[in-house]
């Protein structure tokens, strides 16, 4: 049995946060905001991870951040970090080097002391070219974890997929190279369906069919608001359910906080309290939550404030 998968059996897993936004904040990562000549300064707005090569030290120090608020995984920051993605902001040719330094780094902070997680995204393929660069998607995933797990990660988290054809075929992957697999789908601009019109349950099924250990939702909702397709993936799959909610405020109309007008540049005017994620933590158990972790605008504030679920 693999190492995350007897911490699933054991009690509520605490992971990390969000990477990308924190460090966009700190100046590290392109978002194409009206900052976007910060960071790289080549402005690609393509949220990517060259940072893992370019400044180390500021990746490694958010990864103690979250060690020491308490996160029993630690995700290796290669969240877009597919050869396709890469080459958009520039970065194609050092594809194999970022997912390596990534997983280093986050190896390094871990130690014994936490797992490290391969993040795995989309390639955005589906979203610009449609259904028919569903191959070329494969090839892509296929490559990027092939080198998570020349790194050495201990298992992938498959998150913000919003098509679940494309988490299918990294599902697929992951099982080629024998690596277990958490599975989260992001569900914009609705939790009702994800973008090629699966319902959060029928999500939930496939993915769990496919061998993912845990499923879930991640990104774009704050914690009240993806509660209730997290049921409804709890109600159709019988594996642990993994949540990493997004930090940002949504409303009524618009379920997705990268799809408000406070996105990317006023974030922090609908940014979520830290309180918010401590009930959420509070009621893992009570609603078969397994995996709680953040996702964008969470920082290690918000998990060492929830890092009390366990002794809850
Ligand atoms: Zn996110």
């Amino acid at each position: 049995m693999s190492p995350i998968t007897t911490l699933l059996k054991e009690s509520v897993v605490l992971g990390d946060g969000g990477y990308l936004i924190e460090l966009e904040r700190r100046g590290y990562v392109d978002s194409g905001s009206g900052r976007e000549k910060v960071g790289t300064g080549k402005g690609s707005g393509q949220f990517t991870p060259e940072v893992a090569i370019e400044h180390p030290d500021a990746l490694r120090e958010l990864h103690r951040e979250f060690l020491g608020a308490g996160s029993q995984v630690l995700q290796a920051l290669t969240f877009f970090g597919t050869r396709e993605k890469l080459n958009r902001a520039g970065y194609g040719a050092q594809t194999e080097s970022i997912n390596a330094a990534a997983v280093k780094l986050a190896k390094e902070v871990a130690g014994d002391k936490a797992l490290v997680a391969g993040s795995v995204s989309r390639t955005q393929l589906l979203e610009r070219e449609g259904l028919g660069s569903t191959d070329r998607a494969r090839d892509h995933l296929a490559e990027q974890i092939r080198f998570l797990k020349d790194a050495g990660v201990d298992f992938l988290i498959l998150e913000t997929f919003f098509h679940l054809a494309e988490m299918k075929v990294a599902l697929q992957c992951a099982a080629a190279a024998g690596l277990s697999a958490v599975a989260t789908m992001s569900f914009r601009p609705l939790i009702t369906a994800c973008t090629d019109g699966h319902t959060p349950a029928e999500c939930a099924r496939v993915m769990a069919d496919l061998g993912a250990i845990a499923v879930g939702a991640n990104c774009e909702q704050e914690p009240p608001r993806m509660l209730p397709l997290l049921r409804e993936m709890r109600a159709a799959a019988n594996v642990p359910i993994a949540a990493q909610p997004a930090a940002f405020r949504t409303t009524v109309d618009c379920h997705c906080f990268t799809r408000q007008s406070a996105f990317p540049d006023d974030l922090e005017t609908i940014q979520v309290s830290r309180r918010e994620f401590v009930e959420f933590g509070r009621s893992a158990s009570s609603e078969g939550i397994s995996y709680v972790g953040g996702c964008c605008g969470c920082n290690a504030a918000y998990n060492s404030t929830a890092v009390s679920l366990n002794a809850a």
